[in-house]
């Protein structure tokens, strides 16, 4: 057993620690993209490299016709144009509270008029490929334009600035890992018990010495034969270089009661919850401790979303 009286330690001294996912992101800006995290077909700056320059330089979003628009951020549509006419073909143009003036291109189809409140990420729009008087008048992408301050009419055209230099990224999508382990075991009374995730495996998470790991853990406990309740913790346990347990931290313990049901065999249902962050060689493993005695954990499910970097 690794897990002794005493061995808690506080979560600094093996730089464990819970942070929020969140807060990795980094901010370049507050503006969203129109649609998400998709290719850049051509760059603001590919636009005025153009021979000639681009009327109208802004940044193409690859993306297949139909695909919602999204507003950059909150403000009022205060443009429309709804023919396929000219080099934009059909439009929309928000001004952002900031002040800030953003035209879409290129659209299939406009869902909000002028006048019209947005707020940052509703839909406003369909992408398309409209332009030169035709539906198919460029490849189907969205093209953003920004000018900072003024209409294109006051500021000129060309004096756009590179939306992406203002774009809030994204969060970068999580790896999503789920699985599920008949465990059939039972529970010795009162005594905490390692939860395997599979056959003879316990670990949830684990961190080398280069890579950090942040996250959120469920744990989900199907249990038969409860009468008082169980509990369930998480283990953090520190490895030297040879991958040898040199420390433990033990998380408080969460008390699941016996499920209140008249129906005999009724399985009791239990979830751990644990937003982690890890870094250095650590590694993460649940334990179970019955209250009752004759406790069947029928299965272990464990959900984790998490980003490595
Ligand atoms: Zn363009």
């Amino acid at each position: 057993m690794l897990i002794g009286a005493g061995a808690a330690l506080g979560a600094a001294a093996i730089g464990w620690d819970f942070v929020s996912p969140s807060l990795s992101a980094t901010a370049a800006g507050t503006y969203a993209r129109p649609c998400g995290d998709v290719r850049i077909s051509s760059t603001w700056q590919d636009h005025r490299n153009r021979n000639p320059p681009s009327g109208e330089p802004g940044t193409d979003y690859a993306v297949p016709i139909g695909t919602p628009v999204r507003a950059a951020a909150n403000g009022v549509i205060v443009d429309r144009k709804d023919t396929t006419t000219t080099a934009t073909g059909r439009y929309l143009a928000l001004r952002a509270d900031d002040g800030n003036y953003i035209r879409y291109l290129h659209l299939r189809s406009s869902a909000v008029l002028p006048g019209t409140r947005v707020v940052r990420g509703q839909i406003i729009a369909e992408s398309g490929a409209s332009g030169f008087g035709s539906e198919g008048g460029y490849g189907s992408h969205v093209h953003v334009s920004l000018w900072i301050g003024g209409t294109p009419l006051q500021l000129g055209f060309t004096n756009s600035v590179d939306f992406e230099n203002y774009v809030q990224p994204e969060d970068p999508v999580p790896t999503h890992q789920s699985t599920t382990y008949a465990w059939n075991g039972i529970l010795p009374l009162a005594t905490w018990t390692p939860i395997p995730v599979s056959a003879n495996f316990f670990s949830l998470a684990e961190s080398s010495s280069l890579a950090k790991e942040t996250g959120d853990l469920n744990i989900y406990i199907h249990a038969a034969g409860v009468t008082k309740g169980f509990q369930i913790r998480v283990i953090a346990e520190s490895l030297n270089g040879s991958g040898a347990v040199v420390d433990t931290a033990v998380q408080p313990s969460l008390e699941i009661p016996a499920t209140a049901d008249t129906a005999p065999n009724t399985p009791t249902f239990g979830v751990y919850t644990l937003p982690y962050f890890l870094s250095g060689r650590l590694r993460l493993y649940s334990q179970i401790r019955a209250l009752n005695a004759g406790i069947k954990v029928q299965r272990v499910t464990v959900k984790k979303n998490y980003w490595l970097s």
